[in-house]
């Protein structure tokens, strides 16, 4: 089995979809694995580091992309990459329908086998593959982070002969899987933290993290242990409900999201209004929107005296450990589908059928169908 790994080509990723640490357990796997020169710059992986693990080193991009069975990568390809591709070959990336819906046709129409690394179904059997969590848990540490270096005051309580200062109140809304590593975060570093959420098992996970869980009478579980979009009503009592908490907060990070929707918006103009001066907004939901309503995807912005952060592609901002984190979820994937250098898909294995979106001509998955309609 041919595996390829190519260079990034997205603006600003950083990312690589392999790394050293875990080029021996791939090539174990019965495979002959090419990686682009350069590949893992972004992520200061020299060249030399794959060799010595037993990848090759690939100048170009174009003949090892055509022979290639697999190809590994972490934001979507181009629209030439995708013509590069030998029909039948797999694909595992980061693949998004509703930003990308020209993607998935052409590959479709290329025949590429797509596996979308956002369609690993959340299941005890598939956590060790699920990219969305482990690129998740980065951008959580990272935003608690940026909230740290964006206020001009300290996190933890400081008792100094100078007196003695107040811990910084930090509220986290959405407690998911970025929103509790933030939350872990913002604690590690002294800070008294409040969260929301509105799936119900998140009070237990957000209270065993040592913050305090802010109560709210809605209950939007969802399948897969994600949550539902709010009715009109729930959405003005949540926002009632969090007015105070927001105005009280020194930092506020928000991560919340809906599978495949539109950020929920959930800080209004005014409530941002509300809040003290030098008070700091961390968006991490800017990649679908954003969960502030003043909050402009992609900058730092600031309204009154408030800074707002909506940083794109924060797991990139810590390409290192994302990458290598990523390169794991893609090798426990690929154990799946490749055996003693065979390739053994099995289109029933409920891991691959969930995370199947493109195969044999077709856009298989039924939500990206109804995206492409
Ligand atoms: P996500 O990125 O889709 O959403 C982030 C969070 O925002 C979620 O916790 C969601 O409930 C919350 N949210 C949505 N709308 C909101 C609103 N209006 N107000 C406040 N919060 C809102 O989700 P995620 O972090 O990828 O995953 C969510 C959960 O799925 C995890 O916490 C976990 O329980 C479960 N999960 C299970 C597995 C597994 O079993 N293998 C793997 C990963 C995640």
């Amino acid at each position: 089995v041919k595996l390829f790994v190519p260079k990034e080509s997205a603006s600003g990723e950083k990312r690589v979809a392999m790394a050293p640490a875990v080029v021996d357990r791939v090539v174990r796997l019965g495979t002959e694995l090419s990686v682009q020169a350069g590949a893992g710059a972004g992520s200061r992986i020299p060249d030399a580091a794959f060799e010595a693990k037993g990848a090759k080193i690939v100048k170009t991009k174009a003949s090892p992309l055509k022979s290639a069975d697999v190809v590994l990568r972490v934001a979507p390809p181009t629209a030439a990459d995708i013509k590069g591709m030998k029909a039948g070959s797999i694909l595992a990336s980061f693949v998004y329908t509703n930003r990308n819906p020209d993607v998935v046709k052409a590959l479709a129409e290329a025949k590429v086998t797509t596996l979308a690394m956002e369609l690993i179904p959340r299941i005890t059997r598939a956590q060790a593959m699920d990219a969305l969590s482990s690129q998740a848990a980065a951008a959580g540490y990272k935003a608690a982070l940026i909230a740290a270096s964006e206020l001009e005051r300290f996190l933890p309580m400081l008792t100094t002969a100078a007196g003695t200062i107040r811990p910084a109140k930090v509220l986290v809304i959405g407690a998911g899987v970025a929103g509790l590593q933030a939350i872990a975060t913002a604690r590690r570093l002294g800070a008294m933290v409040e969260a929301y959420d509105v799936r119900t098992a998140a009070k237990e996970q957000v209270e065993s993290l040592g913050a305090k869980f802010v109560m709210a009478d809605i209950k939007a579980d969802a399948e897969g242990g994600y949550a539902r979009e709010l009715t009109d009503e729930e959405k003005a009592a949540q926002q009632a409900m969090l007015e105070k908490h927001v105005a009280a907060a020194d930092a506020v990070i928000t991560t919340a999201a809906i599978p495949g929707r539109p950020s929920p918006k959930i800080i209004s103009k005014a409530m941002v209004e509300s809040m003290k001066s030098g008070a700091v907004i961390v968006d991490l939901a800017a990649e679908g929107g954003g969960n502030c309503e003043l909050s402009e995807p992609g900058s730092t912005t600031t309204a009154g005296e408030v800074t707002i952060c909506a940083p794109l592609n924060v797991p990139s901002m810590l390409s290192e450990h994302a990458s290598e984190m990523y390169a794991r979820n893609l090798l426990n994937l690929m154990e799946l589908f490749i055996k003693d250098g065979e390739l053994t898909l099995d289109l029933e294995d409920d891991v691959i059928k969930g995370a199947l979106l493109t195969h044999d001509g077709e856009v298989v998955n039924e939500q990206a169908k109804q995206i492409l309609e």
